[in-house]
């Protein structure tokens, strides 16, 4: 998505640690222009599939996620990052590994919100090495939950998590793919 990338340009900052800091527009300070066109790009791209759910990881996920549940009509429902662990059998739980905080977390969305009859649009901000959609995605496993796709703000093309997400057969729709980045600049894929 062409507007997307001239933000990538001109507001991205590239830190240490293969980190795309977007912090002006999309992960602190959000743009209601570029997330208003995201998710109508993500809505066209997934219109045709009965999507019934938007399910995102909090918390930089969820305004995106919102943005098409929005224009898709459907519930949007984000998994919460929790210190309880699945003790009471109400929760579906996976581990996911944050890749820019380091640590590990419980991650967990109650089984009366995710079934097997749900048709689920998964979207994140980034997809680096793809823990945070792994783990989505196994929570849809657990309940049975149809996968249709992964919708991404950003993907990291020189990092694993593209081509491991999609070669569990998972189609992956990444409004800008970045193929390197330095500090003098960044490189996407055409
Ligand atoms: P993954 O699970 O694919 O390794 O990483 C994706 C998650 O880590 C996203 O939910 C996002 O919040 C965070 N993340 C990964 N790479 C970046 C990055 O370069 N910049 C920012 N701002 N977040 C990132």
């Amino acid at each position: 998505m062409r507007l997307l990338e001239e933000y990538i340009e001109k507001y991205g900052v590239v830190k240490q640690g293969h980190v795309l800091k977007v912090d002006s527009f999309l992960n602190h300070q959000m743009e209601p222009r570029i997330y208003r066109e995201m998710g109508r790009e993500l809505t066209r791209l997934f219109a045709d599939w009965k999507i019934t759910k938007v399910l995102t990881i909090e918390a930089s996920g969820i305004a995106l996620a919102m943005m098409a549940a929005q224009q898709l009509d459907v519930p949007c429902l984000f998994a919460k990052k929790s210190r309880t662990k699945n003790i009471d059998g109400e929760v579906y739980a996976t581990r996911v590994a944050s890749y820019t905080h380091g640590d590990t977390n419980d991650v967990i969305v109650a089984k009366r919100f995710l079934s097997s009859d749900d048709r689920v649009l998964i979207i994140d901000d980034f997809l680096a090495r793809g823990q945070a959609l792994l783990g989505l995605i196994d929570l849809c496993r657990q309940a049975g939950a149809e996968v249709i796709g992964c919708g991404i703000a950003i993907e990291k093309g020189f990092q694993e998590g593209g081509a491991l997400v999609r070669g569990l057969g998972v189609r992956v729709e990444s409004l800008a793919i970045i193929d390197s980045m330095s500090e003098d600049g960044v490189v996407f894929r055409r």
